[in-house]
């Protein structure tokens, strides 16, 4: 009876190990997805439905610290779009544009009366997007930003200016992406701190100041614009969707950077579930991670094998 006892411990110690294996193993799978998940969702565009639609005091304050006469201020559903008239402040810009992209990111889209002569684009260390062969470092932006131009020489020039590289360092961990090219600026920031997306359009004036001193005046001539895919329409940076025939921006789905028509070059392909655009590299990059295409989530795994060898 004893030696009955002594095994039914046995037995009992037996079964709760395995038990504990097996919830350890099932907790370490779950942490290990959510890893996955939350890497992904960084560089997830953020086109999905349940976006967010209202209105933060964040944007509301940046609209009237932009703007406070409201004459020149178009209401959107997600944000404000501000005519700047000659003399004010920001009169780089000749239009501003801010919306609420999550609850706690804003965009900001500035169209500028000078040109900016070699594109600029600044992505937080933190999102992953794929490697293209613009990609070029400055030492003290190296930890927080990757940078890519087709002028890296031009912008180590421009980053000698402390004030520029303290802007950007001590905003590191808010600025998600900061792009300027011809007469077009975007930033995507992540703001818990007012003053921010003020910060972003100073950046932009401190750096066309750099480059004044570099080039002389810049002044809007020939330059690339942004064109309708579909009907070749000049497109206006400012919309999402063309104003004659109702085709979508031409823009990267994965890095979400406009296509130039110059850009084409850079193998565009449109994906076979949804047809949106995207850079090749950098959709191969995205389905090496998530076999589920970025807009519209369907498995589209058995693409990538297509897209290696074309
Ligand atoms: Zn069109
Ligand atoms: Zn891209
Ligand atoms: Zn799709």
């Amino acid at each position: 009876m004893e030696s009955f006892a002594i095994l039914v411990i046995i037995f009992s110690v037996i079964v709760i190990f395995i038990l504990v294996g097996i919830a350890r193993s099932v907790r370490k799978k779950e942490k290990y997805t959510k890893n996955i998940k939350s890497r992904i969702s960084e560089i997830t565009p953020k086109s999905d439905p349940t976006r967010y639609k209202g209105k933060s005091k964040i944007l509301e304050w940046l609209k009237s610290e932009i703007m406070e006469n409201n004459a020149n201020v178009l209401r959107l559903s997600k944000g404000y779009q501000i005519k700047i008239p000659r003399g004010h402040k920001y009169d780089l810009f000749s239009a501003i544009k801010i919306t609420q992209e999550s609850k706690k990111t804003i965009k900001i889209v500035g169209i500028l009366t000078k040109v900016i002569p070699s594109y600029l684009d600044i992505r937080n260390s933190k999102i992953l997007y794929g490697s293209t062969k613009d990609s070029f470092s400055v030492f003290d932006l190296d930890r927080d930003f990757k940078l890519y131009s087709t002028a890296p020489d031009m912008w180590r020039e421009i980053f000698t200016n402390s004030e520029i590289i303290n802007l950007l360092q001590n905003n590191s961990l808010h600025i998600q992406h900061y792009y300027l090219r011809g007469e077009y600026m975007e930033a995507l920031i992540s703001h818990n701190q007012v003053g921010l997306g003020t910060t972003i359009l100073s950046l932009t004036i401190l750096i066309h100041e750099e480059l004044k001193k570099l080039f002389g005046i810049l002044d809007s001539t020939e330059i690339e614009k942004l064109v309708c895919y579909n009907c070749q329409d000049p497109f206006d940076p400012l919309e999402e969707v063309c104003d004659k025939c109702g085709s979508s921006r031409p823009r990267c789905i994965v890095c979400l950077l406009d296509l130039y028509p110059s850009d084409i070059e850079r193998d565009v392909v449109t994906t076979p579930c949804c047809g949106v655009y995207a850079h090749k590299d950098h959709i191969i990059t995205w389905l090496k991670q998530d076999p589920r295409c970025p807009n519209c989530h369907k498995n589209i795994s058995h693409w990538l094998g297509q897209l290696q060898i074309s």
